[in-house]
């Protein structure tokens, strides 16, 4: 959790830390923050950057003198300041000051960078002897581990300048309730640090200071950058986004006013993206503000392609005159790239304060700028296009799959709230593939869009009628009561599909079977909806065409035992009942979709479709699931050879195998045959192994996904950190992929959430040179969130669920039921 106070340095508790885990190792240190009752991780406490209250520092200290059994333990902590070495920087800096006497003449300016909690002093310093205040602030209650700490360091101003120890006599107390401590701190004798050339140690002293306020300013700019990209994380439009960076850039190059001007393609020029903290005349200025390029090849303008900062007194003419037009004294800008495309420029203005020319960390702060506005941009605009093409489909018009899951969750907390029923059907349609195999594509594509038309006649404004790809229709029905308006419905579409369809001259008649399912009689969530009218609509097809069925419990779920299943089972395969839904797998730099995933169902002519939690479980038991694995495979690589007829450049499919099957002798062999079959290249194939199956030493994996991979298959580990991993053991695992179990996405809610897991096992994936897909990406900000770890590619609802359509509608969307 972060922390909000800024009482005590990040090293300090690094140091705590350090020093539990010294004499009693990591799981005392787990004691130790359990114990404290601190409100972080381990990773979090020795971030020496953070900052935290004094009452932690505090609780750490009285934690640790428990698990460490010794009472003195914060003395000893103090003590230990120099040998821990937490922080390496900083010993060659206070040698600087030359020794013990000038170290603590400055100790005020050096404490607070620790502390701030309370104020130290030297009230007193000669050659060998030295006295030192240490007021502890209100509202803070005086603690004597903090003063036993206190102690203990300032004992180490002998060995820093290698000396003995310092010996520290505790005065007076606060503890005792005098006004505020005072240590006397006497070291052996001067220090041989001490050199006749003192004037040349006060300039090292001074310089090392100024390096710990640098230090300072820079952990400030991470902040106020790190508060930008909290504050850009949730935005979606490139409009917002420039206004949010506009926002933040005074904050984190104390500026008094910024502008951000983005690059228009369609203009060819600068446009203004959004200002903060201009005066409303000039910001109106702004607004109808453009510069084209051909402005920057006047003589006497400055190249954009690096931070600068300008004065008017010193500016060019050219620019003079703008900065003139703006009133404004001085001008900082950077440019905002992404993989060599420029997006637009940041803007820093003065009028009323300068900017300090002097300020190393000005440009270093302005790159930072620029990193996280290309990284928000380029998110941002990913995002419009995702959303702008994503939500119909090309060839219907009808809302897509996407807009359908939205609007369903809408509905579903309204009808949460007014306690409404709301109903979700899916339609098929008999005999569809016949028509598009017969009289060809045109003439389903137009089947389809008339379908479309018809049955949007048939419903009510409020109800929304979406087309899921291929014959697959999906409706929703909001309203107070859903089982009768599903059975008026039902009737009126089928109503609507009486008149035969006259497509080029052809007269077909169609015959729908359609399912309902209602809430909150059969679920609350989209998800459970959709299968639940999927498998009445699976009864309603069984039972006869042109018919329709509300769910009942029973239909996919219970009241089949589980041996009439197995004995089912057998005859899955032989009795052609097994469908591939596909699901898409998104490129994540660019939103294209690069391949999809494999997930059989089992249409069983009772129950409907049953999902492969349903089944594969007792496919593996029964020695069924070789076979089940091996037809997927010749499918999906057949498929994926007809698609390829089509599409213009290949995609891939992946294909999940269990490890039964992956150490089968043959089934090296069956891979081979079905990519040749198939027709496609060897790594246009992906197999998908689970992390367990893996972890499993004995079985001879190691040596069967070796010979895959030789076969020019790729390799994925599927649902990777759900099993115990053995991260070790990846390492020496020949696979390509990794997939980033769901589970993992569930923590992220914003862009910048910590998601230490996820974060971790993308950058370890990325760091082993593996290919890392995240898998259950349902939200715009876990799409951020993974394209700023620099996950490569994902899969889930927010692109598109599995479906049992054409493999080339999942790879191609737009070119549909092609
Ligand atoms: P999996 O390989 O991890 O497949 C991903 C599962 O997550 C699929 O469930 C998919 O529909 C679901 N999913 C995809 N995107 C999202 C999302 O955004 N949110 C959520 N909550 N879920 C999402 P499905 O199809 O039920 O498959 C379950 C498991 O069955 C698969 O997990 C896989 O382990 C196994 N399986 C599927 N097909 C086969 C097969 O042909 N052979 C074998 N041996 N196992 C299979
Ligand atoms: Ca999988
Ligand atoms: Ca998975």
């Amino acid at each position: 959790m972060a922390a909000i106070a800024r009482e005590t340095s990040g090293a300090t508790t690094r140091l705590i830390l350090t020093y539990v885990r010294r004499e009693a190792g990591d799981e005392a240190v787990d004691r130790l923050i359990v114990l404290s009752g601190v409100d972080a991780t381990m990773a979090e406490l020795e971030d020496a950057r953070r900052w935290w209250s004094y009452e932690d520092k505090v609780a750490l200290f009285e934690a640790a003198a428990v698990v460490l059994g010794q009472p003195d333990v914060a003395h000893r902590i103090g003590a230990s300041a120099l040998s821990a070495n937490v922080l390496p920087a900083l010993i060659p800096l206070l040698r600087a000051f030359g020794g013990p006497s000038q170290l603590l003449r400055n100790v005020a300016r050096a404490s607070t960078k620790f502390s701030t909690s309370g104020v130290m002093e030297a009230l007193e310093v000669r050659r060998r002897h030295a006295v030192v205040t240490y007021r502890l602030l209100p509202p803070h209650v005086p603690n004597r581990h903090d003063c036993a700490y206190t102690a203990g360091v300032l004992a180490q101003v002998g060995p820093i300048f290698g000396l003995p120890e310092a010996t520290v006599v505790h005065e007076t107390c606060q503890v005792r309730g005098a006004q505020q401590c005072t240590y006397e701190v006497s070291w052996a004798r001067d220090a041989r640090f001490r050199s006749k050339r003192t004037r040349h140690h006060e300039v090292l002293a001074l310089e090392a200071t100024a390096a710990i306020d640098a230090a300072q300013r820079r952990e400030d700019t991470a902040a106020a950058l790190l508060r930008l990209s909290r504050s850009v994380a949730d935005v979606s439009s490139v409009a917002d986004t420039a206004q949010r960076l506009a926002e933040a850039i005074p904050d984190v190059v104390h500026s008094d006013h910024a502008t951000v001007l983005l690059w228009d393609e369609v203009k060819a020029s600068f446009v203004v993206g959004g200002t903060s903290g201009l005066p409303a005349d000039l910001e109106a200025r702004a607004q109808d503000f453009r510069i084209d390029p051909s402005w920057f090849d006047q003589p006497g303008v400055p190249p954009i392609d690096e931070p600068t900062l300008i004065a008017r007194s010193e500016a060019s003419a050219p620019v003079k005159m703008v900065l003139e037009a703006f009133e404004v004294t001085h001008v900082a800008f950077v440019p905002v790239r992404s993989r060599g495309t420029m997006l637009g420029l940041l803007v820093a203005t003065w009028s009323t304060t300068t900017p300090d020319a002097a300020d190393v960390q000005l440009e270093e702060r302005l790159r930072g700028l620029a990193d996280q506005a290309a990284s928000a941009l380029e998110n941002a605009r990913l995002l419009e296009t995702v959303r702008r093409q994503a939500l119909h489909d090309g060839l219907t018009g009808l809302p897509n799959q996407a807009l359908f899951a939205d609007r369903v969750r809408l509905a579903l907390a309204r009808a949460q709230r007014s306690g409404d029923e709301l109903t979700i059907a899916v339609l098929d349609l008999g005999r569809f593939k016949t028509v598009n195999d017969s009289l060809g594509h045109a003439c389903g594509d137009e089947l389809l869009i008339e379908v479309g038309r018809r049955l949007q006649a048939s419903v009510r404004e409020i109800d929304t009628v979406a087309r899921m790809g291929g014959d697959e229709f999906t409706l929703l029905l909001p309203g107070p009561d859903g089982a009768a308006a599903a059975e008026q419905i039902a009737a009126r579409m089928l109503a609507a599909f009486e008149d035969p369809f006259e497509v080029s001259g052809h007269l077909l008649r169609v015959s729908p079977s359609i399912g309902f399912a209602l809430h909150p009689q059969h679920g609350d969530e989209l998800d459970d909806l959709l299968k639940r009218a999927d498998a009445a609509m699976y009864q309603a097809k069984a039972s006869g065409r042109n018919t329709w069925a509300i769910y009942t419990s029973g239909m996919s779920e219970q009241a089949y035992d589980r041996l009439t299943l197995e004995a089912d089972l057998f005859r899955a395969v032989p009795e052609h009942q097994l469908v591939i839904a596909y699901q898409p797998v998104v490129r994540i730099a660019d939103g294209a979709v690069v391949g999809a995933e494999a997930l059989v169902r089992w249409a069983h002519p009772d129950l409907g479709v049953l999902l492969p939690d349903q089944f594969i479980p007792i496919a593996e038991e029964v020695g069924l699931v070789a076979d089940i694995d091996a037809w997927v495979l010749r499918r999906a690589c057949a498929d994926l050879g007809r698609a390829g007829l089509h599409a213009d450049g290949p995609g891939g499919v992946a294909v999940n195998v269990s490890g039964r099957s992956l150490t089968h002798p043959s089934f090296a062999q069956s891979v081979s045959v079905a990519i040749r079959n198939g027709g496609i290249r060897p790594d246009q194939l992906v197999l998908e192994v689970t992390e367990t199956v893996t972890v499993d030493e004995a079985s001879g994996v190691v040596e069967a996904l070796g010979d895959l991979r030789r076969l020019g298959v790729r390799v994925a580990v599927d649902d990777f950190g759900r099993g115990h991993s053995a991260l070790a053991r990846l390492e020496q695992l020949p696979i390509d992929q990794l997939k980033v179990d769901k589970a993992f996405l569930r923590e992220i809610r914003c862009a910048d959430a910590e998601a230490p897991v996820a974060s971790a096992i993308i950058a370890m994936g990325l760091g082993l040179g593996l290919e890392v897909l995240a898998e259950g990406v349902e939200r715009p900000e876990q799409l951020a969130f993974l394209k700023s770890r620099g996950c490569d590619l994902a899969q889930g609802h927010l692109f598109g669920r599995a479906a049992a359509v054409p493999l080339l509608d999942v790879l191609r969307p737009g070119v549909e039921a092609r």
